[in-house]
């Protein structure tokens, strides 16, 4: 009957699609793709026939009233994004919040986040952890939310586009410090990478290299304290080659 699934799809590697969220996508009456033509290249990988509609952040009013009266004729929608969970720097909080409202089940169906992959393989400290998501494209606004984070001592994660990385971590040197920090990119992905070090070699790293693919950036929090030598771990980068990604 009437429900809103919230359904994981993988990051890069589509090994990452869990049975749970295949058999929902088979079962329910329709799934409410961010974008449906890269759902619908998922779709046809797995063999679902479920059929696709849109909702995404410029049809948030017309899509969700559609997914609600889908839900109000008893039927169950299955809410999927391009990559990892919907609602998290993605569409589906408004709909969340409006299906409840009206009392209908809103069912989370787990798997792959970008967020939580990068943080567990960093090396930093994994909790306390602060999720920022995006940082503003303005650079004034981004420094004034940063400046809101820097005395935070919990381990924070970012998501950035590659072309704004080396502005974003510049603008990190200036406000929060050196610090130490982990870029992990392309994760799940052929080329994953986890480049650890400080903001500082960070900084020199993207200035020599060209930026590209997607990164989720791990900061650590405010310790209050100086860099010590050893922390300085850029220097002992290495690629890492997976045998099985
Ligand atoms: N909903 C997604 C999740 O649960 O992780 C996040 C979607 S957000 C629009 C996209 C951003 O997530 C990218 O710009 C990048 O920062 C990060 N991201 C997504 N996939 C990634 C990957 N395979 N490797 C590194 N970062 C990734």
């Amino acid at each position: 009957g009437s429900c809103l699934y919230l359904v994981a799809t993988p990051i890069g590697n589509l090994e990452d699609m869990t049975v749970r969220a295949l058999r929902i996508l088979k079962e329910v009456d329709m799934i409410a793709a961010e974008d449906t033509r890269n759902t619908r290249k998922l779709c046809n990988y797995f063999d679902i026939t479920t059929p696709l509609t849109s909702y995404h952040d410029h049809n948030q009013e017309i899509g969700g009233e559609k997914l609600l009266s889908l839900l109000r004729d008893g039927k169950s929608v299955a809410l999927v994004s391009d990559a990892g969970l919907p609602c998290i720097s993605d569409p589906g909080t408004d709909i969340v919040e409006k299906a409840l409202a009206e009392g209908f089940a809103v069912v989370p169906v787990p798997g792959a986040n970008a967020a939580l992959t990068a943080l567990i393989a960093s090396g930093l400290n994994p909790q306390p952890f602060y999720f920022f998501g995006f940082l503003n494209r303005n650079k004034k606004e981004r420094r004034l939310q940063l400046e809101s984070l820097a005395k935070r001592e919990e381990t924070q994660l970012f998501y950035e586009a590659p072309h704004r990385l080396k502005d974003t971590l510049k603008d990190m040197q200036l406000v929060l410090g050196n610090r130490r920090i982990v870029l992990a990119r392309e994760l799940t992905k052929k080329f994953e990478e986890f480049l650890r070090g400080t903001i500082e070699e960070a900084i020199i790293w993207s200035e020599g290299n060209e930026i590209r693919g997607e990164f989720v950036i791990v900061v650590e929090g405010n310790t209050s304290g100086e860099l010590e030598e050893e922390e300085q771990l850029w220097a002992s980068m290495t690629i890492i080659e997976h045998v099985d990604y």
